[in-house]
């Protein structure tokens, strides 16, 4: 098959594995070039080169950075631009969790999933932002969490963060549709990845009891729904949060 004389340029963050990788993916079996971004070079660069092996007339660049760091972010962004282009769709997808009681929790563990999943949003939508609104088109897309919508006992840090999201993603939408950029979240239930894999069986069972279809979701039916709002079908959705749950949030 001929490739697309223009590809989308896409970066996608926490793409070594689960959720992101499946994303990075997906957007990539639509023609875009993707700059995968992770802390662990060695994870990002495998699913880089399984991407060139697949598409090899199309670029596939792999980062080692913290999202939380304001610098490292715009040194990625900077690079990304240069070597590519344009950035015309950002996944932040970069996420990570340190259950805890209230009681019980550090301010360490309350700091680090902020600094990860709020400030790394901020920093990667901030430096993005500029260069989709000399673009003027672009489509950002954050992937939030039911925890941010409903709460869940034993991560207060995790839903703050999340409802933080999808406060940031109403906010942005706002902010920049009349430049032709549009915002949104996904927000999945319980997939299976090494996140939900660090969780005890009792508790994975507790979970997948309330799922109303009754199973846990799998990493690429995230990522169909990315592509979609990535995708020309999607250009009049801007300020969403779609479930992605299996029902496990209806209200
Ligand atoms: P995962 O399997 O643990 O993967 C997390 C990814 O993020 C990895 O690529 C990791 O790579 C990267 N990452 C973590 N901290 C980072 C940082 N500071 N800077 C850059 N990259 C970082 O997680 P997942 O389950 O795929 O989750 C992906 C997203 O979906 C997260 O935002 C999560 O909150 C959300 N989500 C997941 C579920 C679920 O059930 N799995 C449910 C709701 C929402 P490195 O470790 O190399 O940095």
């Amino acid at each position: 098959m001929a490739e697309p004389i223009l590809s989308q340029v896409a970066i996608v963050t926490g793409a070594s594995r689960g959720i992101g990788r499946a994303i990075a993916l997906r957007l990539a079996a639509d023609g875009a070039q993707v700059a995968l971004v992770a802390r662990s070079l060695a994870g990002v660069e495998n699913v880089a080169a399984e991407l060139r092996s697949k598409y090899p007339t199309r670029r596939f660049l792999a980062f080692a950075c913290d999202v939380s760091q304001l610098k490292d972010v715009g040194v990625v962004v900077d690079s990304v631009v240069k070597e590519l282009g344009r950035i015309d769709i950002l996944v932040n997808n970069a996420g990570i969790t340190r259950d805890n009681l209230l009681l019980r929790m550090s301010e360490e563990e309350w700091d680090d999933v902020i600094a990860t999943n709020l400030k790394g949003l901020f920093n990667f939508s901030k430096a993005v932002a500029r260069q989709m609104l000399r673009e003027r088109r672009g489509r950002i897309i954050n992937i939030t969490s039911i925890v941010g919508l409903i709460g869940n006992a034993g991560q207060a840090n995790y839903a703050a963060s999340k409802g933080g999201v999808n406060a940031f993603t109403f906010t942005l939408a706002r902010e920049l549709a009349t430049r032709g950029i549009t915002v949104n979240a996904v927000a999945p239930g319980f997939i299976e990845t090494d996140m939900t894999d660090a969780m005890s069986e009792e508790a994975k069972a507790a979970f997948q009891q309330k799922i109303p279809l009754g199973r846990l979701g799998k990493p690429e039916e995230i990522a169909e729904i990315v592509a979609f709002l990535g995708g020309p079908l999607a250009g009049y959705i801007t300020g969403e949060v779609i479930r992605v749950d299996g029902g496990l949030a209806i209200g």
